[in-house]
């Protein structure tokens, strides 16, 4: 069905726009008559008659490590190396990551991009028991890891894993982007070979 843009017609008044708004939307109207198939309708036969059989650790650590969502937690420069692969070029929404989320209580993931000063440190760690578990920490660059070139300063908390658990570290003042996302794909095979004790009974009886 081809719809008119009436914004790209040579229109010269108002009674005009009038009349070609109105063919559009007869003509919407007029191939609008039939309900559109339900979308179920669209798959194929083959996937209805397939079953797939997978272990309840694979089918939740693959939706853990493939929906990962970042708390805000950027507190110096390395965050605009976060910002960078973020966007279009290194584009990390690609990994499940597109949403960024202001509320910890949304995240699963804190990625440490920048110094961390004491005065600071009980916000991180208030904000890190708010996100709900499970949940990871990526330490990232050389502040997040060990203080880096201020970890001899007094306000300064020598490394993230001073507050919170850290599960990968991504070294570099700053990292690039491509270094923070392998940091992220070693996180995500980290994730993959997670077990959840779902209660169930052992085979063994123990
Ligand atoms: S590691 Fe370097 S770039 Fe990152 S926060 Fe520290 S000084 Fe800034």
């Amino acid at each position: 069905m081809e719809i008119v843009d009436v914004t790209k017609s040579h229109i010269y008044s108002p009674t005009e726009l009038d009349r070609a708004e109105g063919q559009v939307i007869e003509a919407l109207k007029e191939h609008s008559q039939q309900p559109i198939p339900d979308p179920d309708r669209w798959l194929g036969e083959e996937l209805h008659r397939n079953i797939l059989l997978t272990s309840v650790d694979a089918i939740l650590n693959w939706a853990r490590r493939s929906s990962l969502w970042p708390v805000i937690c950027f507190p110096a420069c390395c965050a605009f190396e976060f910002i960078a692969a973020n966007a279009s070029r290194f584009d990390l929404p690609r990994f499940g990551m597109g949403i960024l989320r202001a509320s910890p209580r949304q995240a699963d993931l804190m990625i440490t991009a920048g110094t961390l000063t004491w005065k600071m440190a009980p916000q991180v760690r208030r904000v890190y028991d708010q996100m709900p578990e499970p949940k990871w920490v990526i330490a990232m660059g050389a502040c997040g890891i060990s203080g880096g070139i201020f970890r001899s300063s007094y306000n300064v908390v020598p490394g993230y894993n001073r507050i919170v658990p850290v599960d990968v570290y991504v070294p570099g003042c700053p990292p690039r982007p491509e270094a923070l996302i392998y940091g992220i794909r070693m996180l995500q095979r980290k994730i993959a070979r997670e077990h959840t004790d779902i209660g169930l009974p052992s085979p063994l009886g123990k």
